[in-house]
């Protein structure tokens, strides 16, 4: 991956609809930086976050954008995500005990690997921000542990807990910095960072300077989404019908990732 060897960090944006969708695909082709768009759920939901990604594809060409699925559940839905067209899928299994975690994980990568899909998993457990101050320091990775995980299961890419949680931090984040770096001499594939939101920039620019590859975002978005959405329809005489609407809530998502791809040194990196 071009990011281990650039000192960058590639976003991954959390879509939830065409908006979020077509956000992320102005940012990409407007700052020429790669996009890895992340989109959870099950059925329906991944039929039409695929739909909606191809369809941004064709009208953006330049862009260069995964389509990954997020904490894949079960088997059966990755499999659907694989056939709907994501070309990556992200298999969260991180509150299995090892051995599980390795054998459920390993037989994902064996089908996905055979589709030409790449596969992202996670050791160590990034938990919520509400619980953060009593899981985190429970849910760190073992760096022996991952060394031995990468090699089991095939993995392309390892999501890592290092301090961060997902959502909205209880208590003031604090990053592992010693034990990202061991996590990097002794891993040598992408290492991605989840919960990216709230974590504050001088954390995730330090992260990615030191050996993340991918930061995985959500809250931080859709809050500056409404952020704008507030205090456009706070002016007196504006237009709050639902299209106007939706185009100040793609600004705010899009406001924010687009500081996340300056963040984390992007700008430019997309080539296709
Ligand atoms: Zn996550």
């Amino acid at each position: 991956m071009d990011a281990k060897k650039g000192r960058y960090g590639v976003t991954a944006p959390n879509v939830m609809d065409s908006i979020t969708v077509e956000a992320a695909f102005k940012v990409a082709d407007k700052l020429k930086a790669p996009m890895i768009i992340d989109r959870g759920g099950q059925g329906e939901v991944l039929e039409a976050g695929a739909d909606f990604v191809a369809f941004y594809a064709k009208k953006y060409p330049n862009v260069v954008a995964t389509l990954n699925l997020d904490h894949g559940g079960p088997f059966e839905a990755i499999m659907l995500a694989i056939r709907c067209g994501f070309n990556s899928v992200m298999i969260d299994r991180s509150t299995l005990p090892f051995e599980e975690n390795v054998k459920e994980v390993a037989e994902v990568v064996k089908v996905a690997h055979a589709l030409g899909v790449s596969v992202e998993a996670e050791l160590g457990h990034v938990g919520q921000g509400v619980e953060y101050e009593q899981t985190r320091d429970s849910g760190l990775t073992n760096p022996d542990e991952a060394v031995e995980y990468v090699k089991r299961t095939g993995v392309d890419c390892l999501a890592v807990s290092i301090g961060t949680s997902h959502g909205v931090y209880k208590g003031t984040p604090y990053l592992d910095f010693p034990l990202l770096e061991k996590l990097v001499s002794l891993v040598d594939i992408p290492l991605v960072l989840h919960g990216g939101s709230g974590t504050g920039d001088d954390n995730l620019q330090k992260a990615v300077e030191n050996g993340i590859q991918k930061v995985n975002l959500a809250t931080d978005l859709v809050t500056e989404g409404g952020k704008y959405l507030k205090d456009y329809i706070s002016k007196d005489g504006v237009d709050i019908r639902y299209p106007a609407c939706a185009k100040v809530l793609m600004d705010g998502y899009a406001a924010k990732l687009s500081h996340y791809v300056e963040l984390f040194h992007a700008v430019g990196k997309a080539a296709k």
